[in-house]
């Protein structure tokens, strides 16, 4: 299996190659030459087979360059019950991403049971162990260099603690985090981790890593690297859930299901896409913004508008707060038929600072065929869906969830299953909690007293030379 630009511009690579690198050269997104196609018998085969195994399954048909004997023994140390041991009270944690029904027909999918209580550690952790392989393989080292804005700071730096090969330089916006995020992070003690507060914006922050990346010669001299949400395998280790998902919510093949998506730079639900063209029946992918939903406003409308940095809100489901969804030129290639010659006009208006208008394009009339609707949700709804929730369920859902599930409960459809990917536990958005229901969130026993621990963090001035001197220094 080779991969290919979004762009057409860059020679066709295989996955070890594309592993630790982020955009293709010619500036657009790797996908794989054509997806692999999942037979009604492989399908059968697939159904039963535990979390790790099916994930086997599933990277095989993506991973061609290393051993599977060594994929294997990856996969099977990434996907255990130890890792993803946070499952709720009477949930199992065996299961990785147990299914909770909520009614008939309505299931809650739990992928934020790992390190970080947040979805992303079910492709970091991957990560984390094949940069690890890859790396020793080659006799290479890499420093990654990242800004977050919580969830995906704590995610890298749990998937890398402790991996002689790999040192994480992870920025965050100081005081501008919740206190449990603060902790998270700031209280590891691993040498390979440094934290460092920047005196300013998560945009500060991200524009540092911009900086810095773009100094091609100080990138080279200190292997510099990235984890970001447009890495291909992070999308690849998110197709295997849907897999799960769709096995836990069906007994047959021939059923059909839907998944409800909270989304913010579409990586998560990019992954349902793909999974769908495999083959998997999936009816509905149903993709739900908060506020900020330029998103949702294609979805209804074929124009891409990204927003101004400055046009972007600030919420009480932080991680969907985008103002662009970087994943997004993923789609739009299948879309446009995959043409890299239109997604390299169009992103050649959205890099301008454009948005462009499919209405009236034969693209736009496709847009059907590939089963995506729409929604967007509130604070108000937030709160509502919360309340809802914890009354007629006994559930607690956090904020990202609960975007989901209110767009979910308005695209349900009789007959087909709804999957709600639950993308974070309630404990990491406690005061949003606490003001929808009066009371503090559950909060798993190994995160007691977190906020008491010794924290360890550099602040300084929002400066790309003071962060260049800083990783210099400890490379
Ligand atoms: C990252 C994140 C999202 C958004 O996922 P995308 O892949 O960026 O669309 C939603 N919810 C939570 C809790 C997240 O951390």
């Amino acid at each position: 299996m080779r991969y290919i630009s979004t762009r057409g511009n860059a020679p066709a690579e295989f996955f070890c190659d594309i592993l630790l690198g982020g955009l293709a050269p010619d500036g657009g997104l790797y996908l794989p030459e054509t997806y692999p196609r999942i037979d009604a018998a492989e399908l059968s085969r697939w159904r039963g087979l535990s979390y790790a195994d099916l994930a086997f399954a599933v990277l095989s048909k993506f991973i061609t360059d290393i051993p599977a004997a060594d994929l294997k023994a990856i996969v099977d140390r990434t996907y255990t019950a130890q890792v993803y041991r946070h499952a709720r009270p009477g949930r199992s944690a065996a299961d990785i991403t147990p299914l909770t029904t909520l009614e008939p027909g309505l299931h809650l999918l739990e992928l934020s049971n790992g390190p970080t209580l947040a979805f992303k550690d079910m492709a970091m952790q991957l990560l984390g162990n094949l940069f690890e392989y890859v790396l020793d393989k080659r006799g290479e080292t890499i420093n990654i260099l990242g800004a977050t804005s919580g969830d995906t700071g704590s995610a890298a730096e749990y998937a890398m603690r402790g991996k002689h090969n790999v040192k994480v330089f992870m920025l965050s916006p100081e005081g501008k985090m919740s206190a449990f995020q603060r902790a998270q992070m700031y209280s590891l003690e691993d040498a390979n981790i440094y934290n460092i507060a920047v005196r300013g914006m998560f945009d500060d922050a991200q524009d540092i890593v911009k900086a810095v990346s773009n100094d091609a010669a100080f990138k080279a001299k200190y292997k510099i690297g990235a984890v970001n949400s447009i890495n291909w395998a992070r999308v690849a280790a998110q197709i295997v859930y849907y897999f799960k998902g769709y096995f836990e919510a069906t007994t047959s093949n021939d059923q059909q299901v839907a998944f409800s998506v909270p989304s913010g730079n579409f990586g998560n639900i990019c992954a349902g896409h793909i999974a769908r063209q495999m083959g998997l029946p999936i009816a509905r992918l149903v993709l739900a913004t908060n506020e900020n939903d330029v998103l949702d406003e294609f979805f209804k409308s074929g124009v891409y508008r990204p927003r101004k940095t400055a046009e972007t809100r600030v919420t009480s489901s932080p991680s969907m707060d985008i103002s662009k969804a970087s994943n997004f030129e993923r789609f739009v290639f299948d879309l446009v038929g995959r043409d890299p010659a239109v997604v390299a006009e169009l992103w050649r208006q959205v890099d301008a600072g454009d948005s462009f208008d499919l209405r009236g394009t034969p693209y736009w009339a496709s847009l059907p065929g590939f089963g995506f609707v729409s929604g967007r949700s509130t604070h108000a709804d937030r709160l509502a869906t919360i309340r809802r929730v914890w009354e007629t369920y006994g559930t607690m859902v956090d904020t990202h969830t609960a975007d989901g599930l209110k767009v979910a409960l308005e695209q349900r459809q009789a007959g087909v299953p709804m999957v709600v990917l639950e993308t974070a536990q309630p404990v990491k958005f406690a005061e949003t909690i606490r003001e929808a229901l009066g009371r503090d969130p559950l909060r798993p026993a190994d995160f007691e007293g977190i906020e008491n621990l010794p924290q360890r963090v550099a602040v300084m001035a929002a400066d790309a030379d003071a962060v260049k001197a800083f990783v210099a220094e400890r490379c």
